[in-house]
């Protein structure tokens, strides 16, 4: 696939400019960022139809899930934080402490200055500029590196934003890992990097060097839960609705589900009759149905699929060339299954049969944290108990996917599935902000309470 690189050559300039950007202080003023982000609303809005556009190019994205799973979402984020930031800019103040009182105690909200923001292909707006629409609230400058494999929508990106947002402030780096890897070389106020775990080694091990905070927004395995007691004709619907949006290509879509055996036939039943419904006898023909980034990625999906030992009951067609993966559902899978090794990433649903919840439990908690969980069932103990006894980046009951958009809520996994702060909201302004303690402290003081500290240090004064 051939793309726009920025020159590695010119990356220093352009970061340099942003460097200048931040140092002119122009960023500090409210109202400018209030401005930048109102800015970034309209670039969504007003590009609307383009974005839908080069979204179907990438990855043949239905309308209604561009619109849905990505702009609204995008534009919910510029505006919040627009709408907002007066809330989220003001300083803290700490409990009232009579010791520290008369310091008059704040946490001022800082920017922390020149910031990078790695974006992956998947989601290539709602992952590159939600994040920014944090960094830009927090008084921040931006460089942007979109993925390469999401082409056109980087193109539409990189067009615009000096469009849109001044270019003193937010800067776009076009291309791969060569481009990448030169900006690794920077310190950075901080990076948020947004992709699989394998390169966020790589990332992390560079930021390392200099000292960069890093936010790490990773992957992996998202399980399902379905007890005995859930709504299987709702479990079906949701489950199969949040494996083959964008086809599977979520990093909160469900992954994989561990089914009651009492219920696992009649679980099956509704997502035989779930995967007519949406996709009817030819899913290949069907408007509903994106594909995958590139052929690269569809083989690797169907090495999973080849190697699987359990039964393919239905789909199993993959086209490499065409990027395309039928809805594919697997049964009778063993723990070690090459579907139950690495996230799939794909519209490939395994069903795994477990004896009980605790079953359930265990094959979780055997594995990398993930980055959301989600339980059907409709007994309120059974929902208590595996809240409890589990962990994950988040956790949905008898829904999936949905909460990455869930408005004042953080987003974000713990261990494998990510680290170092969060990029909604008010969370992904406090991720690029720096909490700086200040205190003003009176000369009176030294009368009283603080005047015991100076040398000498009498006997007097450690009796105090
Ligand atoms: P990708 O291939 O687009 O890569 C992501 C970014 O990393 C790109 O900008 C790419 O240029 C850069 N990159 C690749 N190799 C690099 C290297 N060696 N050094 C520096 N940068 C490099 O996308 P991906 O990583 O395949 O993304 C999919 C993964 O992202 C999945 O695991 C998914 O679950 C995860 N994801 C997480 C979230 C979240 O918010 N937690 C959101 C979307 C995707």
């Amino acid at each position: 696939m051939s793309f726009y690189s920025t020159p590695i050559e010119e990356i220093p300039a352009i970061r340099e400019a942003l460097v200048k950007g931040f140092a002119s202080g122009k960023t500090k003023n409210v109202l400018f960022r209030k401005t930048q982000l109102i800015q970034l609303a309209y670039l969504l809005q007003d590009n609307r139809e383009r974005f839908i556009e080069t979204l179907a190019i990438d990855l043949k994205r239905p309308v209604l899930e561009s619109n849905f799973l990505e702009i609204n979402g995008t534009i919910a984020e510029a505006y919040e934080a627009f709408s907002r930031i007066e809330e989220w800019t003001k300083p803290e103040k700490p409990h009232f402490d009579l010791n520290w009182f008369f310091m008059r105690p704040e946490v001022r909200k800082e920017p922390k200055g020149v910031v990078l923001i790695i974006g992956p292909f998947n989601f290539p707006l709602w992952c590159l500029l939600g994040p920014l629409a944090g960094a830009l609230a927090a008084g921040n400058t931006v460089l942007l590196k979109p993925s390469e494999l999401s082409s056109a929508t980087a193109d539409l990106v990189a067009e615009l934003i000096p469009k849109y947002l001044d270019p003193d402030v937010v800067r776009v780096v076009r291309g791969g890992v060569p481009q990448a890897t030169k900006l690794l070389e920077y310190p950075w106020g901080h990076l948020c990097y947004t992709g699989n775990g394998r390169v966020a080694k790589i990332i992390g091990a560079a930021a390392a060097q200099t000292l960069t905070p890093v936010t790490f927004e990773l992957g992996g395995k998202s399980p399902v839960i379905i007890d005995k007691s859930a709504d299987l004709e709702l479990a079906a619907r949701r489950v199969m609705w949040g494996k083959c949006a964008n086809a599977g290509q979520i990093c909160v879509s469900p992954d994989y589900v561990l089914v009651h055996r009492d219920v696992e036939e009649a679980f099956i039943k509704e997502v035989r009759k779930v995967h007519t419904k949406s996709f009817g006898p030819h899913p290949e023909k069907s408007d509903s149905l994106s594909r995958i980034i590139s052929p690269h990625h569809a083989s690797r999906i169907k090495a999973l699929v080849d190697n699987t030992k359990g039964n393919v009951i239905l789909g199993g067609e993959v086209n490499v060339e065409e990027r395309y993966v039928a809805p594919t559902v697997v049964r009778d899978l063993d723990g070690d299954d090459s579907l139950l090794s690495e996230e799939i990433f794909g519209p490939v649903l395994p069903i795994v049969k477990v004896n009980d919840v605790d079953d359930a439990i265990n094959f979780i908690t055997s594995r990398d944290h993930p980055l959301a969980l989600y339980i059907f069932t409709q007994d309120k103990k059974v929902k208590e108990k595996i809240l409890s006894s589990t962990n994950s980046g988040a956790a949905v009951v008898n829904d999936v996917s949905i909460h990455a958009l869930a408005a004042g809520m953080p987003f974000g996994g713990v261990g494998a599935s990510g680290s170092g702060g969060y990029t909604t909201g008010k969370w992904g302004f406090n991720t690029f902000t720096h909490f700086r303690t200040t205190l003003d402290v009176p000369s009176w003081l030294d009368k009283i309470a603080l005047g015991s500290r100076f040398p000498p240090y009498t006997d007097v004064k450690l009796q105090d």
